[in-house]
């Protein structure tokens, strides 16, 4: 067993380190209560669930501080089981002697995850909702944050949960028809079974065409900014962020660096990576950060391809956009034309451009907003997030694709009639990868990869 014990009583502080106002500590299992009550100004065994109460903390010595220590009881508790929540101060020193005093009077210092391996050893929640909580916790835009929400309340564990069921009805009742093998009789109805692998089919399909989605909610949306030297991509790199973080100058090819900065809008996450000029280039430093730059569009899902109206004929623009769009642009790529310096050339002059991008002044700001909107639109369509089910973890993502083949040979093998030990063995393999997801089927190892990712605490 890779967790030392699952039935002892276990104690973590659970607020980040460092001195805040007030810190808390945690402590679950059977002896949480007698622990803490032995400690406490007040007795707190009779105390009713879901209380909180004020007092103090006593060490042998001296009153170490006045907390509130809230009371859970299990079953109904965040772990299923007695969980007690100690307010305390902020200060690093009541923290450690806190957790030392709780230690040395019964409890065990607390791994990685652990509080959560308990809520989903006793049921409370299913792998997959123990997984949202570290979403919930790392999320840090409103897309992020409702993904991880709308899997933490379950998601499309339910969902899976009941195909499995299905599915598992299905393989008892096609094993039966192996133990009457001599009589040629059918218990499980082929139509139907055909049916529930195709609509599984079309459904675990479109939960993993989620995941691109999903992940680039999760992680931020990379845009790539390129253009030739000068173009101003770092003049808009700064706009978008607001601050002065790339090196902006006049002389070609200073931007030598990936530079990477994050920013909000309308609650999407976006990564901005401001690429070196791309341009032929015989210094060697430039070749380096050029390298990176084609590097970095690869990983992009959205390139801002900016030109500077004010050097450029709109005849060449077009022709290299048109050369960029078929070399360097994937199918799942969006490429976003942007013409800058609009303030020292008036649009009037590339009438032919008016189609084929954004016009914007990354200097005096102007018309950023437009290209904000452009952003956002190529990003997708993130304003349903809440309402439909979206994949965001690659662990789930790699057993839906695995999920999904091994329907897929359930479907050929009813098509080609295929006998009924053989149809089991592909219908038992998308039980275990449906199982592996929400956790009805974890062998240790899993669950130690999962739970060891985790903060203790957690
Ligand atoms: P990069 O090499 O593409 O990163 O270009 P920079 O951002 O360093 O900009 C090169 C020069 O163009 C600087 O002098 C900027 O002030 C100037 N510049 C950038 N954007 C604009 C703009 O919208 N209008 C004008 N007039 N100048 C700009």
């Amino acid at each position: 067993m890779f967790f030392q014990n699952t039935e002892d009583t276990i104690c973590a502080i659970s607020t980040p380190a460092g001195a805040g106002a007030i810190a808390l500590i945690r402590v679950s299992g059977d002896k949480a209560l007698s622990i803490v009550s032995s400690l406490f100004s007040k007795n707190l065994l009779q105390v009713a669930s879901h209380t909180a109460h004020f007092g103090r903390i006593k060490n042998q010595i001296e009153i170490l501080d006045e907390v509130v220590v809230t009371v859970f009881k299990g079953p109904h508790s965040f772990t299923g089981e007695d969980l007690v929540e100690i307010s305390c101060h902020g200060s690093r020193y009541i923290q450690t002697e806190l957790v030392n005093l709780i230690i040395s009077n019964g409890a065990r210092a607390a791994g990685p995850g652990e509080f959560s391996l308990r809520a989903f050893l006793h049921k409370k929640m299913d792998l997959s909702q123990t997984e949202a909580i570290a979403d919930l916790i790392a999320a840090n835009s409103r897309a992020a944050h409702k993904l991880a929400m709308n899997q933490m309340r379950g998601g499309f564990a339910n969902e899976l949960q009941n195909v499995r069921a299905n599915l598992l009805e299905f393989a008892a009742l096609i094993e039966l028809e192996l133990d009457f093998s001599q009589e040629d009789v059918e218990f499980a109805d082929r139509t139907q079974l055909r049916q529930l692998v195709a609509n599984m089919i079309e459904r675990i399909s479109k939960l993993s065409d989620s995941f691109r989605i999903g992940n680039v909610i999760k992680n931020g949306v990379p845009v790539a900014i390129i253009g030739a030297p000068n173009a101003g991509k770092s003049t808009l790199l700064n706009a978008l962020l607001n601050e002065d973080k790339a090196i902006v100058s006049e002389i070609p090819g200073t931007t030598r660096d990936v530079i990477e900065d994050v920013m909000l809008i309308d609650g999407v996450e976006f990564r901005f990576i401001d690429t070196a000029g791309i341009r032929e280039t015989s210094d060697r430093i430039e070749i380096l950060g050029i390298e990176r730059s084609f590097e970095q569009i690869r990983k992009s899902s959205i390139i801002l391809l900016l030109f500077d109206i004010t050097t450029e004929k709109e005849d060449k623009i077009l022709e290299r956009i048109q050369q960029f769009r078929n070399q360097s642009v994937s199918a799942d790529q969006a490429l976003i034309p942007v013409f800058n310096k609009q303030d020292e050339s008036s649009e009037e002059n590339f009438k032919k451009l008016k189609d084929s991008g954004v016009f914007i002044s990354a200097k005096t700001k102007e018309n950023l907003n437009d290209l904000k909107q452009q952003i956002l639109k190529a990003a997708g369509d993130f304003s349903d997030t809440q309402n439909s089910l979206i994949v965001t973890n690659a662990r789930h993502y790699e057993l839906l694709c695995k999920c999904l083949i091994s329907l897929e040979r359930i479907q050929l093998g009813l098509q080609d009639n295929l006998p009924g030990d053989l149809l089991s063995q592909d219908i038992r393999e998308t039980i275990h990868y449906l199982g592996e997801i929400t956790g009805e089927i974890t062998g240790d190892e899993i669950l130690g990869a999962i739970f060891s990712s985790f903060c203790i605490g957690k």
